[in-house]
């Protein structure tokens, strides 16, 4: 698996530090035991998980740069996209964070077992983005399979300090999502910065990173609450 992965990240010019194999094997082999328990991803198999998780995760890479970066992971699950980030570019200074209790314990055996220093957090996003130590405190925002972009938006965008970015994992079909969302990222103190489509090494699987630039402070009203942001996305 790891062998994939190294390959794989070769292929998108990644140079992953020589200690990050026996990592990514030991993330591989606590996912295959423990993932299915706590219902952290569907996606098993030895190429599945270097494919689908590890590389998808390292090619944010390749968009933007996250070298000494202060990044917040928002719905981080089993650890995706932020712990592969964090051992594929090490000086990052990485938080994840997740509303399921299950998965903050999780991540935190993860990290103790891989050595990597990483604030796992449990809250809601809606909540921690209204805490004056975490609010407009990051440089960059990362999120995969969490929400709705309209919804997403106003979820992460508080994190982010004005000029830094949020970068959104989604799908190519992702165009009514994006455009949808219009309103809100603009609302939020944004703007959308570009969309790029990268391939997975060694497949023809194509995946798409929003990039959202914050330009200003976001107004204190957001985010509301969960069940308002659902009710009446901006
Ligand atoms: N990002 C991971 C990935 O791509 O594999 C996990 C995706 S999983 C489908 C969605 C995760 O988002 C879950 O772990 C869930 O607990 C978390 N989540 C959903 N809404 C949230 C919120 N409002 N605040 C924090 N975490 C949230």
């Amino acid at each position: 698996m790891s062998d994939i992965t190294l390959q794989g990240a070769k292929k998108l010019n990644i140079t992953l530090p020589p200690e990050t194999e026996a990592a990514f094997e030991a993330y591989y082999d606590l996912l295959s035991t423990h993932g299915e328990n706590v219902n952290l991803t569907a996606i098993s198999g030895a190429e599945s998980v270097a494919h689908l998780h590890f590389l998808d995760s390292i090619a944010l890479l390749t968009i933007a740069d996250f070298k000494t970066a202060k990044v917040i992971d928002i719905g981080s699950g089993a650890g995706f996209p932020g712990v592969p980030l964090k051992l594929a570019e090490p000086s990052v200074d990485l938080t994840l964070l997740d509303a399921t209790r299950k998965r903050i314990d999780f991540l935190e055996h993860l990290c103790a077992l891989i050595n990597i220093d990483a604030a796992c957090i449990h809250a809601r996003a809606e909540e921690a983005a209204h805490t004056a130590d975490m609010r407009e405190q990051y440089d960059i925002c990362v999120s995969r399979a969490v929400a709705k972009l309209n919804s997403l938006c106003e979820l992460c965008l508080p994190f982010v300090k004005p000029q830094g970015l949020f970068i959104a994992m989604k799908s190519v079909n992702s165009e009514d999502e994006l455009r949808a969302a219009h309103r809100a990222i603009e609302a939020l103190g944004a703007q959308l910065h570009k969309c790029v489509d990268y391939t997975i090494p060694d497949t023809d699987i194509v995946h798409r990173a929003v990039i959202i630039k914050k330009t200003s402070k976001t107004s204190e009203r957001y985010p509301r609450r969960f069940a308002r942001i659902q009710k009446s996305p901006l």
